[in-house]
């Protein structure tokens, strides 16, 4: 095992030689990540063929190209999103002027999980990297290809005291865990994020956690289903299902359950043939663990569609289950799977009260023309993020910060949110050194009146 407590010392050391905080070295590191990932491209497209049978085509979409975008929105925009911010002054602070200082954290530790194991990797860095941090990476030992590369990819390119990267598996993460870092940013399952938030208490380390959940699917009858049901299809069985921000389940109004139905049976068609089995754009599951933890999902008499498993090849086919009860195992947790349950609802009331008895959760997603089922569900539902017709699409966007609320997590990234979330905002007060008001020592005045007047 790598000597953690050396190398946090080592960047703590390089942080306060203020290397970091220069904005033109940011740039310049950016960029150098840019080409990094530009000379890795092949060996992660195929590394994450071998972790997860990822096409060339969804690994540069959702995981390369993702990275590749948002370096290049980060440097465009870096130099204004470091500038110190001059805010408006009180009257009663006369002659003083104020500012907030976006400043680094110092030592950050970046936790990621193997179903985006390149992206949720880099993405995060970015946003440490262009806030002037010093950052330990921690890939998920699941995703072994993509973490190899990983080290590689970063071993070659920057230095251990700048960015180091530190592989394994369960007790390399409770000695990480350990140490007193300034700012931890964690992506990953909600079990593992409360271990990370107690022992970040420890230190009082504040935390990012970017966890999941079950992201519920709302489809309302006034809707063009044809279309919804590709986009429902789509953001399911990316990366098959295996997405934090997959539709978990769809919730249909009655009167288009049937009809839904059968346009999403005919989209699975379309997109992966006759037999999924054979697509070369099918993914497989991650690990005989979460094959077997999905297969006690499938309940044979409610499978209206697929519920094929191969475990030899880690493979279970795009699957929808219909006559679905909230008692279900398909409904207690997040599914993370190829697995689409749909429920049924009569009105969108009946849906609000449903919903508000879970988890928030991490997406929501609402298919609808009508402007008052939209706004009934966005005013009367907490979520981290979502869509009105479509899926997952949210995310892509630099100008939507990323994040969860309550136990789909805290902390936001993404564009400026990136920087946000790795900046402290520091402010000051500077006060004016010609002039000082003498009412506020003492001795006091003998009456309230003047205060009284200022304070209200
Ligand atoms: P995980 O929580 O098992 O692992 C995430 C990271 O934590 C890995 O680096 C792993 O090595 C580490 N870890 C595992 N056990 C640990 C422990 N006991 N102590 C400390 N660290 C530990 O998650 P996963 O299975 O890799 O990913 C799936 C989960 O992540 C799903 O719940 C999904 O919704 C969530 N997720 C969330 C987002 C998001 O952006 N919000 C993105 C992807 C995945």
């Amino acid at each position: 095992m790598k000597d953690i407590k050396k190398i946090r010392k080592k960047q703590q050391s390089y942080f306060y030689t203020g290397a970091t905080k220069d904005v033109s070295f940011r740039m310049k590191q950016l960029s150098v990540l840019k080409q990094a990932v530009l000379k890795y491209e092949d060996r992660i497209l195929e590394a994450l063929k071998k972790d997860l049978n990822k096409s060339a085509f969804e690994a540069y979409e959702t995981e390369v190209g993702v990275v590749l975008t948002e370096i290049t929105h980060t440097v465009k925009h870096l130099k204004a999103w470091a500038k110190s911010e001059k805010v408006k002054t009180p009257f009663t602070h006369f002659l003083s002027r104020s500012y907030i200082y976006a400043e680094p954290y110092g030592v950050v530790l970046i936790m990621a999980p193997w179903n985006y194991p390149f992206q949720l990797m880099i993405a995060p860095l970015i946003g440490g990297i262009a806030a002037g941090n010093c950052c330990i990476l921690k890939p998920s030992e699941y995703a072994t290809h993509t973490a190899k590369v990983l080290v590689n990819l970063i071993e070659e390119y920057f230095e251990e005291k700048f960015v180091a990267v530190i592989e394994g598996g369960k007790d390399v993460n409770e000695r990480l865990l350990e140490e007193n870092f300034d700012y931890i940013f964690f992506t990953g399952s909600i079990p593992v994020g409360k271990i990370v938030m107690e022992a970040a208490a420890k230190h009082l380390t504040p935390v990012t956690l970017e966890l999941g959940g079950k992201s519920p699917c709302i489809v309302d009858k006034d809707v063009d289903l044809k279309k919804a049901a590709k986009k429902i299809i789509w953001g399911k069985f990316l990366n098959a299902g295996q997405t934090c921000v997959a539709p978990d389940y769809v919730y249909v109004h009655t009167a288009v359950k049937e009809e839904l139905i059968q346009y999403m049976k005919d989209t699975i068609k379309n997109f992966f043939g006759e037999d999924p089995k054979e697509s070369e754009d099918y993914v497989r599951i991650i690990n005989h663990k979460h094959l077997h933890r999905l297969s006690n999902l499938l309940v044979k008499d409610k499978i209206l569609f697929g519920g094929e498993v191969d475990p030899e090849q880690r493979y279970i086919a795009p699957t929808i289950m219909a006559g679905v009860t909230w008692e279900d195992a398909v409904m207690e947790d997040e599914i993370f799977g190829p697995i689409l349950p749909i429920l049924e609802y009569h009105s969108i009331d009946e849906v609000i009260d449903k919903i508000r008895n879970f988890a928030k959760p991490l997406a929501l997603y609402v298919f609808t023309k009508n402007k008052h089922i939209e706004k009934e569900v966005i005013d009367n539902l907490s979520f981290g993020g979502g869509c009105v017709n479509d899926t997952i699409m949210h995310l892509a966007s630099p100008y939507l910060p990323f994040g969860g609320v309550g136990p789909s997590g805290m902390g936001a990234y993404h564009g400026k949110a990136s920087f946000d979330v790795f900046s402290h905002r520091k402010s000051i007060l500077r006060s004016s050194t010609l002039f000082d008001i003498k009412f506020k020592y003492p001795p006091y005045p003998k009456t309230l009146n003047l205060l009284k007047k200022i304070m209200k």
